[in-house]
C-alpha cells in the first residue's frame, strides 16, 4: 500500500489525503518521498519562516532539548521570559504575554480576555468578519466567519455578530458600548489573502475607542516579517488592545502568543488560564532563534524587496487565466478570472512548485522568509506555462 493509502486508512477524513509526501528540506527547497524536488512558495502555510533546516532552528532546537525540554507552567524558565520580553520590545514595550502552542489557543486566550472583560463592564456579544478565520476550538471557530466550517458545530456560547470586511460604516454600526471586544485579521488570510480598503484598520481602532470594545489584532498569519514588517498594523499605525501570533514565530516549531496591551494585559488573575505546554522552553527558544535571524540577516528589508519582485512579475505576466495579485510582502494571492485554483496547484507541483489552492479563484503564496530573487524568478518564469497547463485540464 501507498503512503497516501495508508494516511488514508489511518487518520480522520478532516483533510482528505494531501497530494505529495514530503520527506526533508533544504532553505527554500523539499523533496517528497520519491526525491522530486520543488520550491517551496507556501512554507508551510506562512509557518517556515526559516525555510527547512534553517541552523540556526537547528541549533537552537537542539541545543535546548538537550538542556531541558519541558518545565510546565509550576516553574518558569529562561528562554519563554526573554521571548516575551523581544516580543514586547517589538511592539513598543508596554504589554504582558502568554504563551500557548498553536493559533486558534493564543485566540482562545484572546476570547477569554474579552469575555472576563465583557462580564466585568456589562458588554455582552462580540464582533467579527465574514469569512474571518481565527481557529477551529470552539471559541475561535465561533468568531469564524465562514458558515461552511462553523454552522454544523453551533450553538456557541457568546454572540458574535459578523460583518463585511473592510466597510467601516458597516463596523460602526455593529460596536455599540454594550460590545466587549471587534476580532480582525489586518488582512484576511484564509478568506483569500485580502487586504481591506486603507485607513479600514485605522478606523476599527477609533471605533473600539469610542465605544470601549478592545480591539482584537488576529496576526497569526500576517505577523513575524510576512508583509515586510515585524507586525501588520505595524502597517497603519494602529495598536490594537489584543494581538494573537503563532504561525511563522516558531519558525515550524508549534508556538502560540496572545499579547495584551495596557489594561487588557492584566485582565486575567492568577489562575483563569493557563497551558501544559504553552511557551515550552524548545518552542519558546525556537522563536528566538527567528526572531534573531529575521533582525541579524535583514529579512524585514529582504521581504519588502522580493515581495515587491513576485508582485511584479506575476502582473507583468500576461494570461487569460490571471485577473492579478493580491497582498503584500511574502504574502500574496494570485488571482484567477475563474475557478481554476485546484488546477493552477496541480499544475504547479508538476512544474517543481508547492503553491496553495486557497480559494476557487485565489491561489496563496506565503514562500520562506530567506527565499532568493532568484528562486522567484524561476517562478514568475514558470507562471505562464503553468496557467496555460490549468487552463487546459
Ligand atoms: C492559521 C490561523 C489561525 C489558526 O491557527 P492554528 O495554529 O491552525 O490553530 C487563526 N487565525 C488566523 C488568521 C490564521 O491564519
Amino acid at each position: 500500500m501507498s503512503l497516501y493509502d495508508r494516511f488514508e486508512a489511518a487518520f480522520m477524513p478532516n483533510y482528505g489525503v494531501p497530494p505529495v509526501a514530503l520527506a526533508r528540506g533544504e532553505g527554500c527547497e523539499v523533496w517528497d518521498v520519491d526525491g522530486n524536488r520543488y520550491l517551496d512558495m507556501i512554507g508551510g502555510i506562512a509557518v517556515s519562516s526559516l525555510g527547512h533546516a534553517h541552523p540556526a532552528l537547528g541549533e537552537a532546537v537542539s541545543r535546548q532539548v538537550a538542556t531541558i525540554a519541558h518545565t510546565s507552567n509550576l516553574f518558569l524558565h529562561e528562554p519563554e521570559v526573554l521571548l516575551a520580553e523581544r516580543l514586547l520590545g517589538l511592539l513598543g514595550g508596554q504589554g504582558r504575554v502568554f504563551l500557548a502552542n498553536s493559533g486558534t489557543e493564543a485566540n482562545e486566550c484572546a476570547f477569554k480576555l474579552a469575555l472576563k472583560y465583557g462580564k466585568t463592564t456589562g458588554r455582552t456579544y462580540f464582533v467579527a468578519a465574514e469569512n474571518a478565520f481565527h481557529g477551529r476550538t470552539m471559541g475561535a471557530l465561533s468568531l469564524t466567519g465562514k458558515p461552511s466550517i462553523r454552522d454544523q458545530f453551533g450553538p456557541f456560547p457568546v454572540d458574535v455578530r459578523f460583518v463585511p470586511y473592510g466597510d467601516a460604516d458597516a463596523l460602526k454600526n455593529a460596536v455599540t458600548d454594550e460590545c466587549a471586544a471587534v476580532f480582525l485579521e489586518p488582512t484576511q488570510g484564509e478568506a483569500g489573502v485580502v487586504p481591506p480598503p486603507d485607513g479600514y484598520f485605522r478606523a476599527a481602532r477609533e471605533i473600539c475607542t469610542a465605544a470601549g470594545a478592545l480591539l482584537v489584532a488576529d496576526e497569526i498569519q500576517s505577523a513575524i516579517g510576512r508583509t515586510g514588517h515585524w507586525f501588520a498594523h505595524q502597517h497603519e499605525g494602529v495598536l490594537p488592545d489584543i494581538l494573537t501570533l503563532a504561525k511563522g514565530l516558531g519558525g515550524g516549531m508549534p508556538i502560540g502568543a496572545c499579547v495584551g496591551f495596557g489594561a487588557a494585559g492584566t485582565i486575567f488573575a492568577k489562575g483563569d488560564h493557563g497551558s501544559t505546554f504553552g511557551g515550552n522552553p524548545v518552542s519558546a527558544a525556537a522563536a528566538l532563534a527567528v526572531l534573531d535571524t529575521i533582525d541579524g540577516e535583514g529579512l524585514l528589508e529582504h521581504v519588502r524587496a522580493v515581495g515587491s519582485e513576485l508582485a511584479d512579475g506575476i502582473a507583468a505576466v500576461d494570461h487569460p487565466l490571471l485577473k492579478g495579485v493580491r497582498g503584500r510582502g511574502l504574502w500574496r494571492a494570485i488571482v484567477l478570472t475563474s475557478p481554476r485554483s485546484a488546477q493552477v496547484q496541480a499544475a504547479a507541483q508538476r512544474a517543481g512548485f508547492l503553491v496553495n489552492a486557497l480559494q476557487p479563484d485565489a491561489v496563496r503564496l506565503a514562500p520562506p522568509l530567506v527565499i532568493t530573487s532568484a528562486q522567484v524568478a524561476t517562478f514568475v518564469t514558470a507562471l505562464p506555462a503553468i496557467l496555460d497547463e490549468a487552463s487546459h485540464d
